[in-house]
């Protein structure tokens, strides 16, 4: 395995200058991001310092079984801190009221692993080729010599794997599977982590689920494969937010689909889209750009707002000259 960069070095010489820290994260956080968290917070809990965690957003609950002891809190005022280490928030906008931690801080430190990210820090560690953040909190542990519990081992595995599709997409690399045994060798309980993450879906996500195979549409060729999720999909499927995690891939899997959307109307006049692509000259991180959002080639998001069909003609539009671009032979 690589040794940590320069970069994560000086970040640990940095985290030693302090005793108060504050550990945040993105907006409607992800296994990812909440394991990242969690498994920083609890090594730097074994350095005897004094830290918090915080995310805008509670954790899913999904992903509660990471976290029974409630680390993670919402944000509270009259709160402040040395330092905040935000973790796999591509944007400063991105950590939503989780910034308020850094009102009064010294410093920011920026641990990444999205080309997107702004380098919003006073120290940034950005690694776009990582898997995961997940992936880099392992390096930051290891290159301290920190100790790394089965408790931090089961957070840092479902960060790799939610983020990696189960250890699928291309951004998985031989680092990523050494990381992951090495994760095993410490304890990670593999069988548990599937059965809560992956084989534990609630009833309404099953319905939200038909819905989805009712109503996705294709076009180009059945190159761009789309779906809407209305606020009247969720109140008759019963389902939540969290419900969606996921669902995109069902249609992103369907064989000759090459671009995944879903619309996913937030408020009236407000839509969150989701993007993902399965082929490497098609980038969706430079398509969610265009729409004020951002993430990786192949997966990417944004929020936007103005009418349902003015946003899907846009956006719809912006997908298709993406694939226009791309040499028909190499299709
Ligand atoms: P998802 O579609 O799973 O919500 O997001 C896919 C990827 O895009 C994630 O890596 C996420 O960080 C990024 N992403 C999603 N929404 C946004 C957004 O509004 N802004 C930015 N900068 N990135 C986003
Ligand atoms: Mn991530």
């Amino acid at each position: 395995m690589k040794a940590a960069p320069k970069s994560a070095l000086k970040i640990l010489e940095e985290i030693r200058q302090h005793r108060s820290i504050c550990v945040v994260g993105h907006i409607r956080p992800d296994g990812d991001c909440i394991g990242s968290q969690l498994a920083l917070t609890l090594a730097l809990q074994t350095q005897g310092l004094d830290v918090t965690c915080w995310n805008q957003d509670p954790v899913p609950p999904k992903l509660r079984f990471m976290d029974p002891k409630g680390i993670l809190q919402v944000p509270t005022e009259g709160k402040a801190f040395d330092c905040v280490i935000a973790v796999d928030a591509a944007s400063f906008e991105r950590l939503g009221t989780a910034a308020a931690a850094t009102e009064n801080s010294k410093v920011l430190i920026n641990i990444d692993h999205h080309p997107s990210n702004t380098r919003y820090g006073d120290l940034n560690w950005i690694a776009s080729q990582a898997s995961s953040s997940g992936e880099m909190i392992f390096q930051l542990i290891k290159a301290a010599r920190w100790t790394l519990s089965a408790e931090m081992a089961d957070c840092l595995f479902t960060a790799i794997s939610t983020d990696t599709g189960s250890f699928q997409y291309p951004s998985t690399s031989p680092d990523t599977f050494e990381t992951a045994g090495e994760l095993v060798k410490k304890g990670a309980d593999i069988a548990h982590i599937c059965d809560e993450v992956y084989q534990s879906y609630s009833l309404s996500r099953v319905r939200l689920l038909k819905r989805v195979y009712n109503q996705f549409k294709l076009t180009e060729e059945n190159r761009i494969a789309y779906l809407w999720l209305k606020k009247s999909d969720f109140a008759k499927s019963g389902a939540t937010r969290e419900d969606t995690e996921g669902l995109i891939d069902h249609i992103r899997a369907i064989e000759p689909v090459v671009v995944a959307c879903l619309f996913e109307e937030i408020e009236p006049g407000e839509v969150r889209i989701s993007l993902r692509s399965k082929h490497p000259e098609v980038n969706v991180n430079e398509i969610a750009k265009q729409f004020g959002g951002g993430g990786h080639k192949a997966a990417s998001g944004a929020r936007m707002e103005g009418k349902p069909m003015t946003i899907q003609r846009r956006v719809i539009a912006s997908i298709r000259k993406a694939l226009q671009a791309v040499p028909a032979e190499h299709f």
